[in-house]
């Protein structure tokens, strides 16, 4: 059952009613990581948007096929198109070999998403890995009409792809505007028109990486990617694409381009896009200086942080917001969050210990209703283009419920084990499973045997054996053993 997922799709612009192209199975196709540096904290939150989204579509038994890139050829700073290539600047800096870049940031952005618990794609395909695809997407292309070859690099020919589509659907662009904002680019004389956008490089001598192509050695543009990836797997007609806002253009309007102009499909049936993590309302982004990585975060070392937050204190934070609106990072507002994440915590602590046990409340059909209704909310909440932030709210007047639940001011019996279950459930599902809130284990076990040790010690003072009998028990059931020396008490691990 999966009734009445809406959606908000950027390319009608409208909130519409999710219909999978082929149900039960979806494609989802999320633009990954440029992997030449860490990945920083509004990184973060796209990708834990889309985790969320891949959860939920999952809790409603759809069977998702998630692919997520990693771009590891490093495209050019200027828009896709010029400048200088982000690896290989890397790798001079670093003195690395350009994979060897390639590879640190990927296993550091591997890290972070465990750490928030984003749950890992179904295929993590890679731009270098697929080189031969983006070739034939070229060739494809070329054979069309749609791109020309110009002194070894072939470039997408924006205007005769204009006059049968729409170049611009997805931003909302029009090609007039376009080129009186577009500025002179080197090598422009290349391009018959400043709009028309890169998909083969030709490589200088000194450029790292780079493959043999049907038009000399060279490389391919950033946006190439992600068409020749998303057709690969999901086909030339797929569910969802998803991304930043930053992403729309030029990089999904000229994705869209390439799909239509070599499968005449539009790829992506539903545009989803994230909007901007920001701190003093300016987006987070390494050029401007604002941004800080997870690992800042959880040490609290950083100018902007007052003091360390944890992992799943950030993720309530985020989600705490809808995917579309802007998030502005505060202190406060991560404080607020931890407090927040504290009673989801403990209300995930709570359901371990409860279960039903039968007393001798009385059907109260007020309290069952409400229970019923808080249940159906969270999934009208989530149903309501993935709202997690009104399902945060939700959860928390479930919470009150379980709560009373557990003080007695709510009987058992008033609402009956089956409404019981289906509160502990719906809590459990939701928070664990749909928003990845999971407990996180803040209990230092070494500062607790310390303290073990002062009880033992003042009970040995007092000759109160029993206690102290009780102890060694204690600690031996978890496998340690307390040595009682001249001058103190320590304990170490039993052999
Ligand atoms: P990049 O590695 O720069 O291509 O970014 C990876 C993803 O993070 C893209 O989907 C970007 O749109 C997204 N992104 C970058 N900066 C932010 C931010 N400040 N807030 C939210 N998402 C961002
Ligand atoms: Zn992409």
């Amino acid at each position: 059952m999966r009734p009445g997922l809406k959606v908000y799709n950027s390319l009608t612009k409208k909130k519409e009613v999710f219909e999978a192209i082929n149900p039960p199975f979806i494609g989802m196709y999320v633009c990954g990581p440029t992997v030449y540096s860490n990945v920083h904290l509004g990184n973060v939150r796209t990708f834990m948007s889309f985790d969320v989204i891949y959860r939920y579509l999952s809790h409603l038994d759809y069977q998702v096929r998630y692919v997520r890139n990693i771009t590891d050829v490093g495209h050019l700073l200027d828009d896709a198109d010029d400048g200088e290539d982000k690896i290989a600047k890397r790798a001079k800096l670093e003195n690395l070999e350009p994979m060897e870049v390639v590879q640190k940031y990927t296993n550091d952005f591997h890290e972070v998403m465990n750490m928030f618990n984003i749950t890992p794609p179904s295929i993590e395909p890679s731009a270098t890995g697929h080189i031969i695809e983006q070739i034939e997407l070229i060739e494809e292309l070329l054979k069309n009409g749609l791109a020309y070859e110009s002194k070894g690099s072939v470039y997408f020919d924006v205007e005769t792809y204009d006059k049968k589509n729409n170049y611009g659907k997805l931003s909302g662009r029009k090609l007039d505007e376009l080129i009186t904002n577009t500025r002179v680019l080197d090598g422009q004389n290349e391009k018959r028109s400043p709009h028309d956008f890169a998909l083969w490089k030709n490589a200088s001598k000194e450029h790292l990486m780079k493959w043999n192509s049907p038009w000399g050695i060279g490389f391919p543009g950033w946006h190439l990617e992600c068409s020749a990836m998303s057709t690969k797997y999901l086909g030339a007609e797929f569910d969802i694409h998803g991304g930043g806002m930053d992403l729309k253009f030029p990089h999904h309007e000229c994705e869209i381009a390439q799909n239509y102009g070599s499968t005449g499909k539009q790829g992506a049936k539903y545009w989803l896009h994230t909007n901007m993590l920001t701190v003093n309302g300016q987006k987070m982004s390494k050029s401007l200086n604002n941004s800080f990585l997870p690992s800042e975060l959880v040490t609290g070392d950083h100018k902007l942080l007052d003091k360390a937050y944890s992992p799943m204190t950030v993720r309530f934070f985020m989600l705490q917001s809808h995917y579309s609106s802007t998030l502005d990072f505060s202190n406060e507002a991560l404080t607020a969050a931890q407090k927040g994440y504290a009673k989801i915590a403990n209300g995930l602590k709570l359901i371990k210990d409860i279960s039903w046990t039968a007393d001798d409340g009385e059907k109260n059909e007020k309290a069952i209703k409400q229970i019923n209704q808080i249940c159906d909310n969270c999934t009208f909440a989530m149903n309501d283009d993935f709202n997690t932030a009104l399902t945060i709210g939700h959860l928390f007047n479930l919470l009150k419920k379980i709560n009373s639940i557990n003080t007695g001011a709510l009987k058992f019996g008033e609402i009956g084990e089956e409404v019981f279950d289906r509160m502990i459930h719906t809590f459990k599902t939701f928070t664990l499973d749909i928003l990845g809130l999971e407990e996180e284990d803040r209990i230092n076990g070494k500062s607790i045997i310390s303290a073990l040790i002062e009880i033992y010690k003042e009970a040995k003072e007092a000759k109160d054996y029993d206690k102290v009998d009780q102890i060694r028990a204690q600690m031996k059931a978890q496998g340690l053993v307390l040595k009682d020396m001249k001058n103190k008490v320590d304990w170490a691990y039993e052999e």
